[in-house]
């Protein structure tokens, strides 16, 4: 190819994805995960799914040990030989079969995007460790339908590098949806089996949708959501025996033995089961949530609950990620955690300093008395319309906030570290 054609070409690519980016915005994005049937699956093709993850990592592995010397676009992603260590840490050579070009790609492309992320996160003053060898790949992007993946039907795609159709499960979700678009897809390594999780954008139908006026959230440290209008979501996943059973046996095996290996994969498999239901309980939520115009909801701090007493309650709950998927909404309105949303009275306007998290009920001298949790999601509304609410170092009352008072009108919080710490129930 020459200079021109290159340089035509790439115009030509510039302007195709300025073009999708525009169609795009009308269009609501949703990603769909379909199960490969692996019962259907002749020898060669369960082979080949298993070495292309294995590939990847052997790739990825060997770019990470290049990169020690080179720079990481110098790398030669055609090549055909890998370097490693096998498990007695004797240097060995991989021949790389299986892997094709564009999978290649998207391996150098995580690594890059990792490189990014700890680039970004280093900039910001946050301490960060060094890249580290993998064991395990997890997901290949697909990047392009038509030419890494394709559906032959409902119940078959095609994968680039495999000569045979593979058959999945569960297309029906978006099957029969009008004008649906296939954008990149994943191709997952789960404990429970492989998976593609494809993008997919359609017509968001041009009408309106019609909201519930707004709404706050407390997010209670008794693993609760609270709303304004007073409804309580539970959010808490109980460790399944299973899962219990299955700590105990890895437990007890020899370390790097195959029992081991083999205990530690139906542990991986039963977390993975835990996670699905977290994630179930905390799309459920949202999206009831979010059927309000405003959310409005307050950056609380579970870190330092997770260090606390709570830790082990917190961590099991689906409080955290509910909180993120929550923030990366625009029509969720975050208040920062200086905001005295507990202390406050809505009636007299009063800040009452001595309220810990004890009082179950928030009562004023004014007479109001109010749940402490639906008060304090009522006051999150109130708050969010203040003057000073959201500025930088002060919170709604003018107040300054920096360092020291940051801690004391964070609803108490502190007092989880001290060890006459009123206990729950
Ligand atoms: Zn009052």
């Amino acid at each position: 190819m020459t200079d021109e054609e290159r340089l035509a070409k790439n115009k030509r690519i510039r302007e195709q994805g300025r073009l999708t980016r525009e169609k795009r915005k009308s269009q609501i994005c949703r990603v769909y995960r379909v199960k490969i049937d692996i019962s259907h699956l002749n020898e060669a093709q369960k082979l080949q799914l298993k070495m292309i993850f294995v590939e990847a990592k052997w790739l990825y592995n060997d770019v990470l040990t290049f990169l020690t010397n080179n720079e990481i676009n110098d790398y030669d992603t055609t090549t055909q030989i890998v370097h490693g260590l096998d498990k007695d840490r004797q240097p060995v050579m991989h021949e790389l079969e299986y892997i094709s070009s564009q999978m290649r790609q998207s391996v150098l492309q995580g690594l890059k995007n990792n490189m990014k992320g700890l680039a970004s996160l280093k900039e910001h003053n946050h301490k960060i460790g060094r890249l580290r060898y993998k064991s395990d790949y997890a997901s290949i992007n697909l990047q392009q339908y038509l030419v890494t993946y394709r559906f032959y039907d409902e119940r078959h795609i095609g994968i680039q590098g495999f000569k045979t159709r593979i058959s999945i499960k569960g297309a029906k979700q978006f099957w029969n949806i009008p004008n649906i678009e296939y954008a990149n897809a994943k191709l997952l390594n789960l404990p429970d089996g492989y998976y593609l999780a494809i993008t997919t954008y359609c017509d968001n139908g041009g009408e309106k949708r019609k909201y519930k006026p707004e709404i706050g959230i407390d997010m209670g440290i008794k693993t609760t959501i609270t709303t304004s209008e007073g409804k309580k979501y539970k959010v808490l996943i109980e460790e399944s025996e299973r899962l219990k059973k299955c700590q105990r046996l890895v437990a007890r095996r020899k370390k790097s033995s195959s029992n081991r290996y083999r205990a530690v994969k139906l542990l991986r498999c039963e977390y993975q089961k835990v996670d699905s239901r977290k994630q179930d309980m905390a799309n459920k939520i949202i999206h009831e949530l979010l059927e309000h115009e405003r959310v409005y909801m307050q950056d609380e701090n579970l870190k330092g609950w997770h260090k606390g007493l709570f830790g082990r309650t917190v961590q099991h709950s689906a409080l955290g990620l509910i909180k993120h998927k929550l923030m990366m909404n625009e029509r969720v309105i975050v208040l920062s955690a200086n905001e005295p949303t507990t202390k406050y009275c809505p009636v007299c306007g009063k800040l009452k300093k001595d309220i810990t998290l004890a009082d179950r009920v928030y009562e004023c001298t004014c007479g109001y008395r109010e749940d402490r949790d639906i008060h304090a999601a009522r006051n999150m509304m109130l708050l969010s319309k203040k003057d000073t609410c959201g500025t930088q170092g002060i919170n709604a009352f003018g107040e300054n906030v920096r360092r020291h008072e940051l801690q004391d009108s964070c609803c108490g919080l502190e007092e989880l570290g001290s060890p006459h710490f009123y206990k729950w129930e």
